[in-house]
């Protein structure tokens, strides 16, 4: 399996100058993801200022605190974490018990992404905790030896979207100011992307889990790359147990890209 050369992630050498450096990334001309030019334009009008009078638009831009080194990454994740749990940007926000934001170590090399909390993810407040993670706990131990303490397990939205339904490209646009940052803080060396949603936004592509699973890709994020490996959502798995041993099979080839890298 060959590792596609063709994603950038979402860097903009505008809002994270330290990026110009980097070999690769913020090049113009490349592909970019759906996430990236969506997190360029969150991440330039959230951090380079949101103004909403006259007076706030003449203000000189204020530096990201994200990318002041001398703070603590878990630190700073609680303060997106404090952030989010009053987000109301978009419709999501109605209906939520509560904002999943993410769970597991704030310093793993492995981040799994799923589409978005289900009702027990909503009434918890926890990702992945109804049978769909259970599977993924279970298979995190089988094939990866791995607890769910030992990786960081985040959605692309982070309220739960009605009836279980896919999220809207809107509340994905309106949530990835927060995925950005979990990326950027957490710094993964290998995301799992766990499903049709998830793959598609950060890949940027309309081609089906199906088709992309069993395949890696470089994907680079602000101050970062990691191998991305797309495979199937645990409740695909439920669904069709024939999705199972690809699941696993996937898993087996995350682990070992993890401790390539190790
Ligand atoms: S889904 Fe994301 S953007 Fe929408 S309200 Fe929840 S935290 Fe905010």
């Amino acid at each position: 399996m060959d590792i596609e050369q063709s994603l950038p992630g979402f860097v903009n050498p505008d809002v994270y100058p330290d990026s110009k450096s980097l070999p690769g990334l913020g090049n113009s001309g490349e592909t970019s993801s759906v996430l990236q030019s969506q997190a360029e334009a969150s991440l330039t009008a959230d951090t380079l200022l949101a103004p909403d009078t006259p007076t706030e638009r003449i203000a000189p831009p204020q530096p990201d605190p994200l990318l002041d080194e001398s703070r603590d990454a878990v630190e700073l994740l609680g303060e997106v974490l404090a952030e989010a749990k009053t987000c109301v940007r978009c419709s999501l926000a109605e209906a939520r018990t509560n904002v999943v934001f993410g769970v597991g170590d704030p310093k793993a090399d492995l981040m799994f992404i799923g589409e978005g909390p289900g009702a027990d993810e909503d009434a918890t407040g926890e990702p992945f905790v109804g049978r769909s993670g259970q599977l993924l706990t279970q298979l995190l131990k089988d094939e990866m030896s791995l607890t769910r303490e030992q990786v960081y397990i985040t959605n692309v939205v982070k309220c739960r979207p009605p009836g279980n339904r896919d999220p809207k490209p809107e509340e994905i646009q309106a949530c990835d100011r927060f995925l950005v940052r979990q990326l950027q803080l957490i710094a993964p060396k290998v995301i799992v992307t766990l499903g049709n949603p998830a793959t598609k936004t950060l890949l940027n592509t309309t081609t089906g889990i199906t088709k992309l699973r069993g395949s890696k890709h470089e994907f680079k994020y602000p101050g970062g790359m990691a191998t991305l490996i797309p495979t199937f959502h645990p409740s695909a798995a439920l669904r069709n147990t024939a999705n199972l041993p690809m699941l696993r099979e996937d898993l087996v080839v995350a682990r070992q890209e993890l401790l390539s890298q190790s």
